[in-house]
């Protein structure tokens, strides 16, 4: 289940998250052969983002998977909204160009299946799970291929290629391997994560609250709410240690209609997620590229690491693609991916870092009384009674920055048969 047959492919995806189970997918159409390793044996985490945009949305409509997307169970958001302590702020994606006036909330894993079983079938494509990359073969400055354990057997492969594509997250495995270091900006908090039941009667949509008591996001996933509680950074362990009553005690402060099943929250059904905002100066070295979190590990607020991920995955395909119909990926090709999404990815750390600035930072009371209540941002307060301001803040949300699309050199060549075979 671990391994793969071949010795040599022409593309290597490290990681089979959003950003590398579309970059697979988005290869193999194209006539690429490609494997994809992933260290775990599914897609049944239960801890990431649920959020699928507008934008991808769009993606899945060109690649003909709009309608079993559509078949996925899922909730639709048309408003997304904000609850401080003096009032709401609600962006608004109704008004959105294209389509899909909504951001889609479906379970990853569900998500991740999908695109696994498009990609599956391309004869162009491999899948190992339980694959987990532990090094890079390498002829002097340039990586030629990966070292892998199929953690089912315990046995270790190696895989040479034309490209390795780091796709593995933010405590990315090929990063550390090829020893870069991304500048961290110190995110301030970290999540937990617990399952809270859901009732008949329970206000019916995803909420983000900030309040001076602490942050919480609740995501309606039909019979139960994720529910994620913002904590300050390092004090995770702390918060679990009585059991989570001090967890129990803050999300009853924000969420009082959860009262009564909070009660059974206990430690073990807390998770712990860090959280990091980073990014590397340069994403690639000869023979290696990273995107996703892998390049810029990007906060939770505002829920776009995915969507971004999958907008790196598209261009990436969109220029190793014809390199790898060539036969050769230059230094050249890798430099177009990173500079194509730069701005992108600085433009929206910044502004999630102006968030964890403005409001996060202040919303990580924990279990004692707030000393005052924490307020919109002046900016929000002014504009919130503003329609197009608030559609505006959907679309940067909902789209984001430079949008990718399929183009030209991700069209088919011949489904049926690899291009070009390692
Ligand atoms: C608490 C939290 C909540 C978040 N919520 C949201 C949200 O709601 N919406 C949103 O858009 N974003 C959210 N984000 C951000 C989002 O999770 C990331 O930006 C996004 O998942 C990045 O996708 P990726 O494909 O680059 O990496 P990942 O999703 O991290 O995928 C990496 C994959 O690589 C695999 N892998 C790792 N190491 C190896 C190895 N050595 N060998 C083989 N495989 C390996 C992993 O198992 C994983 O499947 C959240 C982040 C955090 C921390």
């Amino acid at each position: 289940m671990g391994a793969i047959t071949k010795t040599s492919v022409p593309c290597v995806v490290v990681g089979g998250g959003p950003a590398g189970m579309m970059l697979g997918l988005l290869l193999a159409r194209s006539g690429v052969e490609v494997a994809v390793l992933e260290k775990y044996p599914d897609f049944l985490r239960d801890f990431r983002g649920d959020t699928v945009h507008a934008s991808t949305l769009a993606l899945l409509d060109e690649l003909g998977l709009g309608e079993r997307f559509a078949a996925l169970p899922q909730r639709r958001l048309s408003t997304l909204t904000m609850r401080f302590d003096d009032g709401e702020f609600h962006q608004d994606f109704s008004r959105l160009p294209g389509r899909h006036g909504h951001i889609a909330m479906v379970p990853q894993w569900d998500f991740l299946d999908l695109l696994a079983g498009a990609a599956e079938e391309s004869p162009c494509f491999h899948l190992a799970r339980d694959a987990e990359v532990t090094d890079l073969i390498r002829e002097g400055e340039t990586v030629r291929g990966v070292r892998y354990t199929d953690r089912d057997t315990g046995r270790e492969h190696t895989l040479r290629a034309a490209v390795v594509v780091a796709t593995d997250g933010r405590h990315s495995t090929v990063r550390d391997r090829l020893g870069l270091r991304p500048k961290d900006w110190g995110a301030a908090h970290d999540v937990l994560y617990m399952r809270v039941p859901r009732e008949l009667g329970d206000p019916g949509h995803t909420v983000l609250r900030f309040s001076a008591s602490g942050g919480l996001i609740l995501i309606d996933r039909g019979h139960y709410w994720q529910t994620a509680l913002l904590i300050g950074k390092g004090r995770a362990e702390a918060a679990r240690a009585d059991d989570g009553a001090s967890v129990r005690a803050v999300v009853t402060r924000l969420a009082p209609h959860l009262a009564d099943r909070m009660a059974a929250i206990g430690a073990k059904d807390i998770a712990v997620l860090q959280v990091r905002i980073d990014r590397l100066p340069r994403w690639w070295v000869p023979g290696a590229l990273l995107i996703g979190d892998a390049a810029h590990a990007m906060s939770p607020i505002a829920g776009v690491g995915v969507n971004l991920a999958i907008q790196d995955a598209v261009a990436a395909a969109r220029h190793l693609t014809p390199a790898l119909r060539r036969g050769h990926v230059t230094d050249r090709d890798l430099g177009r991916v990173q500079r194509r999404r730069w701005l992108p990815t600085v433009l929206t750390q910044a502004a999630q870092r102006a968030a964890q600035r403005r409001f996060v930072a202040d919303s990580l009371g924990g279990a004692e009384a707030p000393a005052a209540p924490l307020r919109m941002p002046a900016p929000l307060r002014v504009l919130r009674h503003w329609k197009g301001f608030t559609r505006l803040a959907g679309r940067a949300v909902a789209i984001g920055l430079r949008p990718e699309h399929l183009s030209g050199a991700l069209a088919p060549l011949d489904r049926t048969r690899p291009h070009m075979r390692g």
